[in-house]
C-alpha cells in the first residue's frame, strides 16, 4: 500500500476521530481510464465545498484509491506520487488539508484493494479513527463494499446518472452531485 501524507500538519488540523473518506477517480476527479497526467486531472464540481464543510464539522479528509495502473505498467509509482502531491497542493490552496492518501497499486490478491477494506483499516490505525462515525463517498459498489466491511455506517454512492443498483444496504445513500452529498451530510437544522 502506498501512503502519502503532508510534510507537516497545520495547527488547526482536526484532532477528530472522524474522517470523510473519498474515493479518487469519479469522486475527486472526472473518471479517465488509468489517469496519471496532471493535465488530464479535472476536479469534479463541488469537491472543494464538500471538503470545506466536512472540515467545519471536524472531519479529516482521507483518500483511498485503487491504482492498478501501476500493476498493469501503465504508469509508475513515481507518476502517482507526482500527481498525488500536486492534488494535495491544489486542495491546500483551497484551504483543505488532506490527512492522507492511500493507494493500492495491485491488481489482485491484496487486502488493500477495494472491495477489501485494508486501506480504511490502515487509516483507522494511523489516525485512531472511530470508523462507525466516518463517512465514505465512492462511485462504485466496490467502494461501498469496502466501507461496509470496514464498519463505516455512513456510505454515499455518487453517480451522475443515478440508476440505483438493485440491492443496496440501508447504510448507503445515493446522490447525483457532490453538492447534494454536502446538503445531506452537513446541513445543520
Ligand atoms: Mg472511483
Ligand atoms: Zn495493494
Amino acid at each position: 500500500m502506498l501512503i502519502y501524507m503532508p510534510d507537516s500538519y497545520s495547527k488547526n488540523s482536526p484532532s477528530s476521530k472522524r474522517a470523510l473518506f473519498l474515493d479518487r477517480d469519479g469522486v475527486i476527479n472526472k473518471e479517465v481510464n488509468y489517469l496519471y497526467k496532471i493535465e488530464d486531472f479535472e476536479f469534479i464540481d463541488g469537491i472543494f465545498d464538500l471538503c470545506k464543510s466536512a472540515i467545519e464539522y471536524d472531519y479529516r479528509i482521507i483518500v483511498a484509491t485503487n491504482q492498478s495502473g501501476i500493476a498493469r505498467d501503465y504508469y509508475s509509482e513515481a507518476d502517482l506520487e507526482k500527481l498525488t502531491r500536486w492534488m494535495m497542493r491544489e486542495f491546500a490552496e483551497h484551504g483543505i488539508e488532506i490527512s492522507s492518501v492511500y493507494a493500492c497499486p495491485h491488481l489482485t490478491d491484496c487486502q488493500a484493494r477495494k472491495p477489501n477494506p485494508g486501506m480504511l483499516l490502515q487509516a483507522q490505525k494511523d489516525f485512531d479513527l472511530d470508523l462507525s462515525q466516518c463517512i465514505f463517498i465512492g462511485d462504485k459498489e466496490r467502494d461501498m463494499e469496502a466501507g461496509l466491511r470496514a464498519g463505516i455506517d455512513n456510505l454515499i454512492l455518487f453517480s451522475e446518472n443515478v440508476s440505483a443498483p438493485e440491492k443496496l444496504d440501508s447504510k448507503i445513500d445515493i446522490v447525483s452531485s457532490l453538492n447534494q452529498a454536502k446538503e445531506k451530510l452537513f446541513n445543520e437544522e
